[in-house]
């Protein structure tokens, strides 16, 4: 059986960053390609970062029950292949999702042992920041993206791993000790000592471990804060 790792952050947290260098490091692991009715931006390919569809495609794509789960993301559909999940398994490898709250709220309720990761930002400030630095969304864009991160980011606490992207290699650690701590706990072998790190760095991203940590950045979002929240 495959594992299924679910990835969400609110826009220009670092997500794309992160799980670029999470695979050069992981093998066994398939990135999940979404299908999507948003134009490429950038240097975005078709069949890479996602495959572009019109909105009929995408419809009839629903209509033969073709997606594991799909939803409406800033005006515009995305969805996860089924295909894609079967693929990973005859290849003997894991399978991770980046997709939107609603979407990895759709995937637990049919795989619920799936591991879900929320990518926080270190706060607002800094959030903005990457996203004008980035370069590729214009004012309005950047303004919608920002009063959705907060509204994301109160979701933080339907997620199995909080992980904030403060310095890059740190986080880039944190991710890879995650997805390795699934395999291990999974396989019910005794840890090694390098394996017992693995999971000692994992369990300091377990939602419970990380409300400390989230708090502050909760406040600077203007966010409803506290796992009670949900
Ligand atoms: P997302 O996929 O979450 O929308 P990106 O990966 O595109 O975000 O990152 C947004 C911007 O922030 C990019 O310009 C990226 O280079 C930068 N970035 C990512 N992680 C960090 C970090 N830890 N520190 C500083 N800048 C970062
Ligand atoms: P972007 O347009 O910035 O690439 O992505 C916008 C949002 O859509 C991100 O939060 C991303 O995780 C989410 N997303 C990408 N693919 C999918 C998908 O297949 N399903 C869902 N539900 N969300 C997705």
């Amino acid at each position: 059986m495959s594992i299924v790792y679910i990835v969400s952050a609110p826009s220009g947290s670092g997500k794309s960053t992160l799980v670029n260098e999470l695979f050069k490091v992981v093998k066994h692991l398939d990135f999940s390609i979404s299908y999507t009715t948003r134009h490429p931006r950038g240097s975005e390919q078709n069949g890479k970062e996602y495959f572009f569809v019109t909105k009929e495609q995408f419809e009839a794509m629903i209509e033969a029950e073709e997606f594991l789960e799909y939803a409406n993301v800033f005006g515009y559909y995305y969805g996860t292949a089924k295909r894609f999940l079967r693929d990973a398994e005859a290849r003997g490898n894991d399978l991770l999702l980046d997709i939107d709250v609603q979407g990895a709220q759709q995937v637990k309720k049919c795989i619920p042992d799936a591991a879900s990761i929320f990518i926080l930002p270190p706060d607002r400030e800094k959030l903005e920041w990457r996203l004008r630095n980035r370069g590729l969304d214009s004012e309005d864009v950047i303004r919608r993206r920002l009063d959705t991160a907060r509204r994301e980011i109160e979701n933080y606490s339907k997620y199995d791993y909080i992980l904030v992207n403060e310095r890059l290699e740190r986080a880039t650690d944190e991710l890879k000790a995650i997805v390795l701590a699934e395999r291990i706990r999974r396989s019910g072998d005794k840890p090694s000592t390098e394996e017992s790190r693995l999971l000692e760095i994992a369990r300091s991203c377990c939602l419970y471990q990380a409300r400390e940590r989230v708090r502050p950045i909760l406040e600077s979002f203007g966010a409803l804060g506290g796992l009670d929240a949900n």
